[in-house]
């Protein structure tokens, strides 16, 4: 019997193009192939790219790059570039010139065509180029096999994006915002949880806009955390990313109601001044945002609170960056994920006058992590000595003698144990914190 070609794809990005990655996975099983640990030993490659930054852009394309060595190597060896970065305009045809050793460069529209499109690019000597440029169809979001020991699962919910931040990319390579039924969410989250899966991601550019582009179903975000609820088996139901200015009190009061949703409030702020928030056109000024982090906390008053954060956009002064500072010394959060502000070609705020040096932005984000990696290691030093409750993803991939899971409130929880404890609830006593993650041991 003839052995199986292989595959491995090479995801960058936000957890939408590690959904799509399982997508075209699952095609890729359909089609016979087989998965490879190894890009360097595949037969079929795909890189799924971002382009939210530059930095992530340069990623990819230093992954290409290397790729092109093993490929002269060995020719049959298929290259595919797929993800937000060849959607962007005009970017496709310089990837192809920059690439010619690609087979395939796709953009984020074309995923239900992938099947046929690796067909057709398969023994090209150019790269073939296909980008549609809206959306034409959802993709069938195909499983592939059992996920077997996995127990947490990424089920998108929408695609896209109808917000024009002037910073960002992603309503241009994303495309308008596209959901799927709701049957059809409720449908996948059963089949998973019939394989095991106990936990699922409810993804999305801005979750809270579920629904509004199907007025005849009549189901909002708080409709479908409410419709999955009711699934048997499910334990916990997660979502990102929710955007602050349609966060209605419904989906709090749902939230707080609910015994699967999960206690974490991601609500990307970006800045803590109005001057920045206006000209970044988020929809709301920072009193907006303080007033729903009061009613989250009255709510849940447990609930973890984690954020985006952006550093030196066009116009920034040490001022706005102060209150910035502040915000994050006054809010306490969690976590926040922070960045230096890069230009998107296209995007408004590429072209606005006033940018900030390099310099300015990387000692403003150097004093921006050092606070709130003082504020993480403090909030998770308070919670030792608590027990919480694990559910198990596995042995740690860095240190598989522990096993690695999250609490509630998602907090990445390491902690001694067998593997076969994958998959359950485990109760765990909280003994030492770091700034990312909680050392536990087992709780009788
Ligand atoms: N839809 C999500 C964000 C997706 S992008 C939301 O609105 O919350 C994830 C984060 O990347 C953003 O929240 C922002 O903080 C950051 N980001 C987006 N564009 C950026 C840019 N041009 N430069 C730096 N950071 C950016
Ligand atoms: Fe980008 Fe704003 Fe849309 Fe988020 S809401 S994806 S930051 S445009």
């Amino acid at each position: 019997m003839a052995l199986r070609p292989t595959a491995h794809i090479v995801t960058y990005g936000c957890q939408m193009n590690a959904n799509d990655s399982e997508v075209m996975l699952a095609y890729l099983e359909e089609m016979g192939y087989e998965w490879c640990p190894e890009p360097e030993d595949a037969d079929l490659v795909m890189v799924n790219s971002c382009c939210v930054r530059k930095s992530a852009e340069d990623r990819a394309m230093g992954r290409v790059g290397e790729l092109k060595r093993v490929k002269d190597q060995r020719p049959t060896m298929f290259i595919g570039l797929t993800g937000c970065m060849p959607q962007q305009p005009g970017r496709a045809e310089e990837i192809a010139r920059q690439a010619p050793h690609l087979n395939l460069v796709m953009g984020t529209h074309n995923l239900a065509r992938f099947p046929e499109l690796a067909l057709l690019a398969k023994d090209r000597a150019t790269p073939l180029v296909e980008i549609a440029p809206e959306p034409d169809q959802l993709p069938a979001f195909p499983r592939g096999q059992a996920p077997g020991e996995r127990v947490s699962a990424w089920v998108t919910i929408l695609r896209g994006c109808d917000k024009r931040c002037t910073y960002c990319i992603v309503p241009y390579v994303r495309g308008r915002e596209m959901s799927r039924p709701v049957d059809e969410i409720v449908a996948e989250v059963r089949t998973l949880v019939s394989q095991g899966v106990r936990e699922v991601s409810l993804l999305g550019q801005n979750v809270n806009a579920y629904g509004k582009d199907r007025p005849a179903d009549g189901v909002t975000f708080s409709g479908l955390l409410r419709r999955l609820e009711e699934v048997d088996g499910l334990w916990r139901i997660r979502y990102t990313t929710s955007h602050p200015r349609d966060f209605t009190q419904e989906m709090i009061d749902t939230i707080a109601a609910s015994k699967k949703v999960s206690d974490h409030f991601h609500l990307p702020v970006q800045s803590g001044a109005n001057a920045m928030l206006k000209r970044m056109a988020r929809g709301y000024l920072i009193d907006r945002y303080l007033d729903l982090v009061r009613r989250v906390r009255a709510a849940i008053p447990e609930a973890t609170l984690t954020t985006d954060l952006i550093v030196g956009f066009p116009g920034e002064r040490e001022s706005d960056f102060l209150e910035t500072l502040q915000l994050v010394e006054e809010l306490r959060f969690d976590r926040s994920y922070m960045f230096m502000y890069s230009p998107r070609r296209g995007t408004p705020a590429a072209d606005f006058p006033d940018q900030v040096p390099l310099s300015v932005k990387q000692e403003r984000l150097a004093r921006l992590m050092e606070a709130q990696d003082r504020i993480s290691l403090e909030k998770n030093q308070r919670l030792v000595g608590r027990t919480v409750e694990v559910l198990v993803e596995g042995p740690s991939p860095k240190r598989p003698e522990v096993l690695t899971g999250r609490s509630r409130d998602n907090r990445t929880v390491l902690f001694p144990g067998e593997p076969s404890l994958t998959g359950s609830l485990v109760p765990v006593r909280l003994v030492d914190a770091h700034t990312w993650t909680m050392l536990g041991e087992r709780a009788s």
